[in-house]
């Protein structure tokens, strides 16, 4: 039986796996390869890397410290998990993996517009597409700026990005805006501009993203999808975990979920969706379980 599974191998999974490693504990880190942070093109807010660094290159960055103390990525998907008598077990394609403990860390999804995967992957790539204004905020001071959303979620952001730039539109997703009176005072008294949908027939046209809308064909620098995400937190869910509504996973200061020996960290836990974050949690996460486990069982070389 292994001491700990992790399941997922982002920034949360893979500096889980350097602690737990390190603590001369055997684990397991099973990944699908889907990890948000391997879409970024360049990350400028990641404290260490003053050029900045790929999200890609700093994941191999991560696994290769963690596969220096032992840790091995399986390539795989966790379909099933559920509590033992004594700890847990996850189910990976027709075999089951028992372990004393778990430490999910398998991220969320953002909803995408509707375009195909090579566009998505050439306008993030040049930054005409972006998802996370709290990352990369910086890099569209002043330019010209578009947010798909509505609502509370499209609001915020449009009015977040406004500390940025002056030339913010929000631009409803489907037909007209859900906005109540209040938030379409906040975005008139910002200054945000507010444009119909639908949205669609994407293309990069020239240096901009351009697209459909109500009211004809608008280009920007960066459009910031504002459409939500789908939590990946079905696993724990499946294993008796609480979460809130939006599908985040309850933890509480030291990441350790509802259900006792199972932890969550990084982006599937309510909090700030940040590399930084997923990191620190990890790091908390890491080091419970390495007590938890000592307090069971005495851990001697
Ligand atoms: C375009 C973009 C730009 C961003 N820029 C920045 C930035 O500049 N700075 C910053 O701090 N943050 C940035 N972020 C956010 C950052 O990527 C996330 O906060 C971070 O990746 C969260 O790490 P995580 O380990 O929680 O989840 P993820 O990185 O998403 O990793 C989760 C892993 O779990 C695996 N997984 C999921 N389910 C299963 C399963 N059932 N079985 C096995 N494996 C599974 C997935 O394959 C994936 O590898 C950006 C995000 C995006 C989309």
């Amino acid at each position: 039986m292994d001491d700990c599974i992790i399941i997922g191998a982002g920034p949360a999974g893979l500096t889980a796996a350097i602690y737990l490693a390190r603590f001369h504990l055997r684990i397991r880190l099973f990944d699908c390869g889907t990890s948000r942070a391997a879409l970024i093109a360049c990350t400028h807010n990641h404290a260490g890397y003053p050029e900045g660094i790929s999200g890609k290159d700093l994941l191999a960055r991560m696994l290769a410290q963690a596969e220096r103390y032992g840790a091995v990525r399986e390539l795989a998907e966790v379909t099933g998990l559920r509590a033992a008598e004594t700890g847990f077990v996850a189910r990976v394609g027709e075999r089951d993996y028992p372990a004393r403990a778990i430490l999910l860390a398998t991220g969320v999804v953002n909803h995408r517009p509707e375009m195909s995967e090579t566009l998505h992957a050439e306008a993030l790539a040049r930054g005409l597409l972006r998802y996370c204004p709290i990352c990369d905020g910086y890099e569209v001071t002043d330019r010209r700026v578009g947010v798909i959303g509505t609502g509370d979620r499209g609001t915020n952001e449009a009015i977040f990005l406004r500390g940025y730039t002056a030339d913010m539109t929000l631009i409803a997703p489907e037909a007209e805006h859900d906005l109540p009176d209040e938030l379409a005072a906040e975005l008139d008294e910002a200054g945000v501009k507010r444009i119909d949908g639908p949205c669609g027939n994407y293309a990069i046209e020239g240096d901009r993203l351009a697209f459909d809308t109500a009211q004809g064909r608008l280009a920007f620098d960066s459009v910031y999808p504002a459409l939500g995400s789908r939590i990946r937190s079905g696993l724990a869910i499946q294993a008796g975990a609480r979460a809130a509504e939006d599908g985040c996973l309850e933890v509480d200061d030291h990441q350790r979920t509802s259900v006792p020996g199972l932890f969550a960290a990084g982006d599937v836990t309510k909090g700030l969706d940040q590399i930084s974050h997923a990191m620190g949690e990890a790091g908390v996460a890491a080091t419970t379980i390495r007590n938890m486990l000592a307090e069971q069982r005495p851990l001697r070389r």
